[in-house]
């Protein structure tokens, strides 16, 4: 017989929900993991229960549920819709429960939002080990952050929605409208990868040598780096996602967050600089589902 605690654990996805049980971050059976597409709630939501309830059939009761979600989600616990999407352009998803699936199994759930609980596996077992605060941010589909403080997610109204700040043009970049429904060129309407693809035809990945699309990408995000560092005081900065992995755009990141803050901040004088502070994810695509068991386990 099994004491120790089991813990559920999903990263839901605008494409996909990764599933996974076991007893900590690292304690998880390849056959205790499953990925089930994205797609009407209702069946997506059924795929979970079941592949949980499987899970619990021989390994016993679960002692509480970890939720990373897609957003806009509702992460006030006194809400009367805790744990639903909000709006979202995603068909059906529109108010509807991660949570309330749940309540057959009878334990604690906790939820935030997946980019949040990225940033609580990067703050406690990856790029943020040795630092007290965190910032995460996710540069793909969308560009999302979440902001570690003492080893919890800072939230309020909303979770934070850095993605739609407002930054500076690049004067080589003064023709595109931006794709942002809400605000056109913020921040996510400028350097998103639908953003990139819809000004240059394809992803960051696929332009050519010598092309300035990574120098004004990278440009708009070291902004965001340098207000990251002025709002949070952040001691570590990860950027993460799918554009980041189709460049090398973190030196022109940190460039550009230097020139910024103009030597205005202690970040020079401190050991390592820039490239301390401003960081590639050390957990790879596995931050989600890692930080999710870690909301599990409280
Ligand atoms: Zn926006």
């Amino acid at each position: 017989m099994n004491t120790r605690a089991l813990y559920g654990a999903i990263e839901a996805g605008g494409t996909k929900f990764v599933c996974a049980a076991g007893y900590g971050p690292r304690d998880i059976a390849p056959q205790m993991r499953a990925v089930i597409p994205t797609t009407r709630p209702a069946d997506t939501l059924a795929a979970v229960v079941a592949f949980f309830e499987q899970v619990s059939a021989s390994a016993g009761a679960f002692s509480a549920f970890g939720v990373g979600a897609f957003g806009p989600v509702d992460v006030e616990p006194t809400s009367g819709t805790w744990g639903s999407i909000l709006s979202t352009p995603k068909p059906g998803w529109a108010g509807t429960s991660l949570v309330a699936p749940l309540e057959r199994f009878g334990c604690p759930v906790a939820l935030d939002t997946d980019v949040s609980a990225a940033a609580l596996a990067e703050a406690r077992l990856g790029a943020g080990r040795d630092a007290h605060s965190l910032t995460y941010v996710t540069v793909g589909t969308g560009i999302g952050g979440g902001v570690i403080d003492q080893g919890r997610s800072i939230r309020g109204m909303l979770h934070p929605e850095m993605g739609h700040v407002r930054v500076r043009r690049d004067p080589r970049d003064t023709h595109f409208a931006g794709v942002c429904p809400f605000h056109g060129d913020c921040l996510e309407g400028l350097a998103s990868g639908p953003a990139i693809v819809a000004r240059w035809g394809v992803p960051m990945s696929a332009l050519p040598a010598g092309h300035t699309g990574p120098d004004i990408i990278g440009g708009y995000l070291g902004q965001l780096a340098a207000t990251i560092a002025l709002m949070f005081a952040s001691e570590r900065i990860v950027f993460g996602g799918g554009v980041m992995g189709g460049a090398d755009l973190l030196p022109r990141i940190r460039a550009v967050a230097a020139e910024q803050l103009g030597g205005y901040l202690p970040i020079e004088t401190r050991a390592g600089g820039f490239e301390r502070l401003i960081v590639a994810p050390a957990l790879a695509d596995q931050a989600g589902i890692i930080g999710a068991m870690l909301l599990a386990m409280g």
